[in-house]
């Protein structure tokens, strides 16, 4: 028993050590002078996005906690990404996994979960993801628990957590300690790790979570209640959850950002002109935050950096947030924004 752990953990960290730092891209717009944009590149880890992270943490927590044992089923709830990562480390570690996930989940990455092997059980109810897996742990799965444990599983202090890796790569910018730190909020693990590690280091940095137009985050954040639930439902999918899940630590967040589905979809397609490659929903609702928070620095004068991530690859919304028809189905055009966003980036005289 103890022999398998050891080497299961064995093999996680030297998946780590074969892994290399995603890129921090640069980028500077006409309208923003002296404002510089860095795009943490999450999409490329192996396994598509900021959950491979999540996902080797969430392994390694449960194995060194002695929760995971050789040949266990193991499950999670998730909205895709993290079930991909999951599937991906449990085909590494030779384990059965399943993903409970909202049938109205991106097919493609339901599909992904399926070509590594992985499980699907779709529920109709995104709200019900929850209970389905703790009804898979009842019968014996180890539950890797990404909306319980994430804030936890990651290592705040460093360990080369996504926060510490960020500052690292500024080092040498000319605005090394950056403004602001845009992320969207999940599990709550990326912002929570992001948040405490600025405290650590004592850097004057504001944390921002940009969030999809009346999401449950924002609604807890804005009236300091955790008992807030969604009012209106998002097409972006990692973030924008229905209720305020354990790991969201409002004290830590200095701004919410809401964002209109449709502006989030314009920014991801924005994303693709500026990097000539796709990124998901998370990451256009990020650059729109972005913009917001730009343009108030710039209307104070202020010069200085800000930060953000790209959360996934867009590929995986080829038939949902990339295709106009499945766009128009559900009343959303982003063609007003995508202009709006072109014109806000490239100023005045760009015609
Ligand atoms: C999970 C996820 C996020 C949010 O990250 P958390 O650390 O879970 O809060 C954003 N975008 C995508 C695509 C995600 O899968």
């Amino acid at each position: 028993m103890r022999a398998w752990v050891r080497e299961a953990v064995a093999l996680l960290r030297r998946e780590a050590a074969r892994s290399a730092d995603t890129h921090l891209l640069h980028q500077r717009f006409p309208a923003f002078p002296g404002i510089d944009f860095y795009f943490k590149d999450e999409a490329a880890h192996p396994s598509g996005s900021l959950k491979h992270r999540l996902a080797r943490s969430l392994f390694l927590y449960a194995l060194c906690n002695g929760r995971l044992r050789e040949g266990q089923q193991v499950v999670d709830a998730s909205s895709g990404s993290t079930a991909i990562s999951e599937a991906w480390f449990a085909r590494l570690l030779g384990l059965p996994f399943v993903a409970v996930m909202p049938a109205c989940t991106a097919p493609r990455k339901i599909a992904a979960v399926r070509a590594l092997g992985g499980q699907c059980d779709l529920v109709d109810d995104p709200a019900h993801v929850y209970m389905r897996a703790e009804w898979h742990a009842a019968n014996g799965a180890c539950h890797l628990d990404q909306f319980g444990l994430a804030e936890r599983a990651t290592d705040w202090r460093g360990n080369n957590n996504i926060a510490e890796s960020i500052l690292g790569q500024l080092q040498r910018e000319p605005h090394p300690e950056p403004a602001w730190v845009v992320c969207g909020a999940g599990t709550g693990g990326t912002s929570a790790t992001i948040g405490r590690y600025l405290r650590y280091r004592g850097l004057d940095t504001r944390l921002c979570v940009a969030e999809p137009e009346g999401a449950a985050f924002a609604i807890g954040w804005r009236e300091g209640r955790r008992d807030a639930t969604c009012r209106q439902c998002t097409v972006i999918e990692g973030i924008g959850r229905p209720r305020v899940e354990p790991g969201f630590l409002f004290e830590i967040v200095d701004e919410v950002v809401e964002v209109p589905d449709a502006h989030s979809v314009a920014g991801a397609w924005l994303l693709e002109a500026l990097f000539g490659r796709r990124y998901g929903g998370s990451s256009g609702t990020n650059l729109v935050a972005c913009l917001e928070l730009a343009t108030r620095m710039r209307d104070r004068g202020e010069r200085g950096s800000l930060v953000t991530l790209l959360c996934d690859r867009g590929e995986r919304y080829a038939e949902t947030l990339f295709d106009p028809d499945w766009l128009e189905e559900r009343g959303i055009d982003p063609l007003p924004a995508l202009e709006a966003m072109h014109a806000a980036i490239d100023g005045p005289g760009s015609g």
